[in-house]
Order: C-alpha cells, then structure tokens, then sequence
C-alpha cells in the first residue's frame, strides 16, 4: 500500500501506470498541477502521546521534493501547532481546554513545528518558509493582495511555504479555527492549482463510517448539495478542529476560485505520492470558477450583515442583474458601504455575497422603494444599485 517517492513521479510519466483510465482522469489535475496545496491534519503530525512524528514528516517532505523534482510547487498548511504545544507544556485536553491553553500551546508548538518542517525539508535542499496568517489577512482586501504576493514570490523563488494559523493572536471570533478552510483560501491566494487535504479520514462517505455499516467512500463528487448530508463523516482523532463539515466548506471555496480539492489518507507513510499514484480519497473536480476577485468574496468568512430579498429581485439576481433596493424586505446586521453582505431568498436561503453600496441605515430607510424615490429619502443622488452585479457573487 505503501509508495515511495518514485511513485508518483512514475505515475505521472505514464498515467497508464496507474489504476485505470477513469482515475487518471480524476487524477490529472493534481498529478500536473503546478501549485500544489497540502494541508496536513494535526492527527498526523502528532502521535497520540502528543510527540512528533518524526519519520512520517520526513516522508511526506520526501513527496513533496519529488513533486518539485518535476516541475511542481508545493505550499504546505500545517496544523499541529496546539497539540505539539500543549505536550511540551503539559496541558490538559491537547491545549484546548480554554482560549489562553491553546494560545500558549499554539505558540510553543508552532516554533518546533516550523523547525520539524525546515529540517525535513532541507534534506531535499528545499528552504522551508513559515507563514503566520490570521482570518483578518485574508478578510481584507489589501493585506490578502499582499499575503498573496508574498507566497508568490516564494513559490517563485523554489521554496516551500509552510502556512498555519497564528493561533496565538487569533481569538475566537477572529479565526478560522481550522486549516481546512484556510487551505483553500491560500490555494485561492497562491492561484493554486489544486488542494490535497491529507487527514485521518480517507474521504467522504455516504454516511459516517464508525457508525453505518455499508457506508462507501465517494470516489468522486461533482455536485456538492448532494452530499450535504454526509458532512458529519468527520475527524477520528479529536486532535485537530476540521472535521468534514469544515472540509466540505473549504471544497465550497476551492470550487468558487476554479480549483480542484481531494480529501485523501493521510497517516501511512509517503501519504501524497501515494495518494498522487492511486487516486485513494474523494476528488472534488473544480467549478467553473469565479474570477479571482469574486472568488475571494466568496471564500470570505465573515460578513457583516445581511439583506432580505423578495422573490421577483431574487429572480433577477439569477439572471445576472444588481440588487435595486425596491427588492429588499429587511435589512439585518449593522454595516458600512463596502461591507461584505448576505443576500436571502424569501425562504431564508443565502444566494448571494456582495460588497453593499450603502450602510446599513441608509439601506433601511430605501428598502422597498423605487429608484425614483430614493434621492429625495437619502437628500442626494442615489448609487445605481445597493449591490452592484460586479461586486456580487451568487452562491
Ligand atoms: N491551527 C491549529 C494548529 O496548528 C490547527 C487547526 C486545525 O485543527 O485545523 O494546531
């Protein structure tokens, strides 16, 4: 079951090598992706004991320095800073007993997980990079332009970014809380080429396999709202804070940016190479995707408020128009112009993320109304729209 570093590269040479023509299909995109993402869960870098996984780690930083070899990039998202931390300090419950646990394990950790991936990597001759990023990095424009030119030019330059969380700034309601998402948002932001999420879990199931005999892993997903319900197939190991629920949001990110994701095993030893020479897991082809500013949009975490929509406004919002205030029932939440917003369908579904032209009181004093009353209620020229169509994404 075990392959080596050759594997892959053998494969890759000859897809005939492979499994069949049907997973090499589903494989190409990752096998000649030139960015690669590679999210390593805690659960894998982390014995049960809390130890290093010495020997793993130098397995996969084997793998990636064979995809190197080939012409392929590989940023990596790290989790395991927490769980390593808390080791060192002997905390209780793997350091996330409380916020200020898991900060201080976080910042033990992270300074010897960084050191464990710079040691392995530098044994392939391959400079490791750390990269400490909060959600607020990525919420914003300008510092997420800059995050991005940052992984640019280190990809560019041949080195191998290791990207984590930095958990001990991050509090609550500013975190991603999982490196499921934040990979694919840093695959969004390296204008990455694919997402391998390496986990305990193997893939997505139909139904949670520990608790539902019978259950399959899907070989392939095309169609995402189909397989809603199998979100809680989730993490094993209690370590890390992903589960499948965070993973199938980072798909939803993946897909609005063009870029394809594979949930695949990750605790045997060589987990890409193998993965990249058997197709072991669930691929998630890509989307169509959005240009890169709406697919930032769409990945965002947070938004500030959101707007009711009536039915005859939601039509038009799928037939590629603005949102004109007349179609706005209610307004929720307290937001500036510029603000990221919800628009809700009349069932309460969300359809649609946009930058709001207007705050939050003005749009609760034009709700409803026609274009031609709103100069006179707001006392100047109103904007063409409350969410222009350039600046919105339907979901
Ligand atoms: N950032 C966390 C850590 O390094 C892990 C987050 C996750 O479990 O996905 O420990």
């Amino acid at each position: 079951m075990t392959a080596g570093p050759g594997t892959a590269a053998d494969a890759g040479a000859d897809p005939g090598a492979g499994p069949g023509a049907a997973a090499d299909g589903r494989l190409a995109p990752f096998r000649s992706a030139g960015r690669l993402v590679v999210k390593v869960g805690s659960s894998l870098l982390v014995a049960a004991d809390g130890s290093a996984r010495r020997e793993w780690i130098e397995t996969l930083a084997a793998d990636a320095a064979a995809c190197c070899a080939r012409g392929q990039r590989v940023i990596l998202v790290s989790s395991g800073a927490i769980a390593l931390g808390a080791r060192a300090l002997g905390l209780k419950a793997g350091g996330r007993a409380s916020l200020e646990d898991a900060q201080a394990a976080a910042a033990v950790g992270q300074i010897r997980l960084a050191g464990l991936w710079a040691e392995a990597l530098d044994r392939h001759a391959l400079a490791a990079a750390q990269m400490l990023v909060t959600l607020g990095d990525f919420e914003d424009r300008r510092r997420w332009l800059n995050a991005a030119a940052t992984l640019d030019r280190l990809v560019t330059l041949g080195v191998v970014p290791v990207l984590n969380e930095n958990d001990s700034v991050a509090t609550e309601e500013i975190r991603f809380g999982d490196n499921d998402r934040l990979a694919a948002r840093v695959a969004q932001a390296a204008r990455a080429d694919a997402v391998i999420l390496l986990s305990d879990v193997d893939g997505l199931y139909t139904a949670n396999p520990d608790r539902t005999p019978g259950a399959r892993r899907i070989d392939t997903v095309a169609d995402l709202d189909a397989v809603a319900g199998a979100a809680d197939s989730g993490s094993r190991s209690g370590m890390g804070s992903g589960g499948m629920a965070a993973k199938l949001e980072a798909v939803r990110i993946a897909r609005a940016a063009g870029i394809p994701l594979a949930i695949a095993a990750g605790a045997g030893a060589h987990p890409l190479a193998r993965f990249l020479a058997t197709g072991e897991g669930t691929v998630f082809p890509a989307g169509a995707g959005a240009p890169s500013r709406k697919a930032w949009l769409v990945g965002r975490m947070v938004v500030a408020g959101r707007l009711r929509i009536d039915q005859g406004a939601a039509e038009a919002l799928r037939r590629g128009r603005s949102l004109l205030a007349a179609g706005i029932t209610a307004v929720e939440g307290v937001f500036a112009r510029g603000d990221a917003v919800d628009v809700l369908d009349p069932e309460g579904r969300a359809i649609a993320r946009g930058l709001v032209a207007y705050d939050a009181g003005e749009v609760a004093r034009i709700a409803g109304r026609r274009s031609d009353a709103i100069a006179a209620i707001l006392g100047y020229a109103p904007r063409a729209a409350v969410i222009h169509r350039d600046q919105m994404v339907m979901l």
